[in-house]
């Protein structure tokens, strides 16, 4: 029996997140995921990025874009475009949910994840910069009008030390780091792409168990121009050609022809 009342969900704010939020999509379905998907939309995204979206997933909820309004931080970190993840906090309001995982439009799923939702709130992976962080490209959480209001009156009151969603989310969920070590995911649930060469080594030994890669930083997928070339094995341990195979499976994944609602038939596609 699929949990109606548990969603993956996802968030795109222009049509080339949009394309990221589809892959995520696709992916899950893919894998047979029982929960429902649903992606936060902005209003300003095209009419055939939505209708895409509207193929995959089960909810395509228009929101509107929050903005930290947090110029000077975000120009520390050189990302003036992350005030749009403040968007993100929409997600608490979900509340025809009782539990959800986030997953950032530029996540990858390998495999069935569905197991996530056996973690609470606040469950994430940690970053791969300051690893006393939990990262906030994947998470479990649960929608409240309350815990909304409170995240919206913290980053009123204190902002967000990073200008970004995850500044904000850590400060909040301040005791992640020591409190509940199942609140932990391990990193295979957010394998960020620029581990792969941070930690080579560890990524040798460990990356046959990714279960979602993210591509974490300024250089998206979607960014790469498609090689419609056959992937080919990675015989060395070349960090610049492993990426380049996630790259191809995620651009394998974007134009894959995915069975789309678990209950529907197939035959939808054929007759259009
Ligand atoms: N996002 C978006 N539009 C933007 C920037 C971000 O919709 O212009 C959403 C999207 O879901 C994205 C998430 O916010 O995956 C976090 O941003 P991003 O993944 O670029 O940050 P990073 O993981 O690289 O720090
Ligand atoms: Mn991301």
């Amino acid at each position: 029996m699929p949990e109606a009342d548990q969603a993956f969900v996802t968030l795109a704010t222009s049509d080339a997140y949009c394309m990221g939020s589809l892959v995520v999509g696709k992916c899950l379905r893919k894998h047979g995921t029982t929960r429902k998907l649903v992606v936060m939309v902005s209003p300003n995204i095209s009419r055939e990025a939505r209708l895409s979206l509207e193929d995959v997933f089960d909810e395509v909820i228009v929101v509107d874009i929050l903005d930290s309004r947090d110029r000077a931080h975000l120009f520390w970190l050189g990302r003036p475009d992350l005030g749009v993840t403040f968007t993100k906090l929409h997600c608490w309001t979900l509340t025809q949910y009782t539990k959800c995982v986030f997953l950032d439009a530029d996540t990858l799923v390998l495999c069935n994840v569905d197991e996530l939702f056996e973690r609470e709130e606040l469950s994430a992976a940690p970053d791969p910069g300051w690893p006393d962080c939990f990262n906030s490209g994947v998470f479990v959480f649960r929608p409240s009008l309350e815990t909304h209001s409170r995240l919206l009156e913290h980053a009123k009151m204190c902002g967000s030390f990073d200008g970004g969603d995850q500044g904000l989310l850590n400060a909040f969920f301040s005791d992640w780091a020591i409190k509940d070590i199942n609140k932990h995911l391990p990193f295979i649930y957010n394998l960020s792409t620029s581990a792969v060469y941070t930690y080579l080594p560890a990524f040798h030994k460990y990356g046959h168990q990714a279960k979602i890669v993210h591509f974490l930083g300024k250089n998206k997928p979607w960014h790469v121009p498609y090689k419609q070339q056959p992937s080919t094995e990675v015989t060395q341990w070349d960090s610049n050609r492993i990426l380049e195979q996630y790259v191809n499976l995620w651009w394998a994944e974007y134009y894959a022809h995915t069975k789309t609602h678990v209950d529907e038939p197939d035959e939808r596609h054929d007759s259009e």
